[in-house]
């Protein structure tokens, strides 16, 4: 069978009794114009491989075989979905590997050849966790050139926020600093079966070959989480313990201590990176 001619989505759940699963954050969709469509925003994926994470019945699978992508390794945990998967790596001829694990666990490198991107319509539970590893690796460019990826809106919206609004926060932070990243389009709860509560929001982040300002990525990833944890606080209270004395190095990166983590933008807080890098060299 060829991949255009696979069985409709809900049938193929019917087949293999696929119900599903709120622990595994299950939300499937089920409307093939619509996995194309999320497809589509990584771009051109014939020069690409593709790693997605979750794939279950296989919609976006199915829709990232036929945009031409060079191959997908699909991680996904729940065994029920195995067999449905494999009727589509049937059909892929090859180009479609799953692995079955956590996707926390696994590392899917040795089964990728770049460039990779990423592609997924991900669990809510591990979503954010996955997005903040895959932005803090240990080298920089990282193993992959794009994230296309499904969150709830308010999450999307944390990671393309700007200073002064109620979502800039850490992930503003760590996303901007490295990639380009914009919300694609909406998607309503009715998308998926069965709907969650949400709206739902594909985001895609482009790696940038070098941080847009200098910073070490550390130091940068310890004042963002201590700046925004307590993000009511002004900044001489919530960095205090950073360096000795952090109300000095406010003000020697141009930066009023009496300010909030929330007006505080990406420059800023690199600058201030930098002044904390080289306070505990001395
Ligand atoms: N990609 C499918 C779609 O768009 O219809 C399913 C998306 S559903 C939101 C999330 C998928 O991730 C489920 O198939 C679930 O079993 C799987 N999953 C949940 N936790 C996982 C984990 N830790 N590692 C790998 N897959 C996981």
């Amino acid at each position: 069978m060829s991949l255009a001619n696979l069985p409709p989505l809900r049938e193929v759940i019917q087949q293999h009794d696929l119900a599903a699963r709120k622990s595994l954050g299950q939300n499937f969709l089920l409307d093939l114009n619509l996995t194309s469509k999320i497809a589509r925003q990584a771009g051109d994926l014939t020069t690409h491989d593709v790693l997605e994470i979750g794939p279950g019945p296989g919609g976006l699978t199915r829709a990232l075989l036929l945009e031409g992508a060079r191959k997908v390794v699909a991680i996904e945990t729940d065994d029920r979905c195995l067999p449905a998967l494999a009727e589509i790596a049937q059909a892929a001829s090859g180009r479609l590997e799953v692995l079955h694990g956590d996707a926390l666990k696994l590392d899917p490198l040795s089964h990728l050849k770049p460039p990779i991107a990423v592609v997924a319509n991900l669990p809510y539970n591990v979503g954010t966790e996955l997005l903040v590893r895959w932005l803090t690796p240990g080298v920089w460019p990282p193993f992959w050139d794009s994230l296309t990826l499904m969150f709830q809106r308010e999450v999307a919206q944390r990671i393309v926020a700007k200073p002064g609004s109620k979502a800039y926060g850490r992930l503003a932070v760590l996303s901007q600093f490295r990639c380009d990243a914009h919300i694609c389009f909406e998607l309503p709860p009715q998308a998926f079966s069965p709907p969650p509560k949400v709206t739902s929001a594909v985001v895609h982040l482009k790696a940038l070959q070098a941080p847009r300002f200098n910073a070490d990525p550390k130091i940068l990833s310890e004042v963002v989480a201590r700046a925004f944890n307590q993000r009511r606080k002004m900044l001489r209270a919530s960095l205090r313990g950073l360096v000795p004395n952090v109300q000095e190095l406010l003000l020697s990166a141009g930066i009023d201590p009496q300010r909030r983590a929330e007006t505080v933008s990406l420059e800023e807080f690199c600058r201030l990176s930098e002044l904390v890098r080289a306070a505990r060299r001395t």
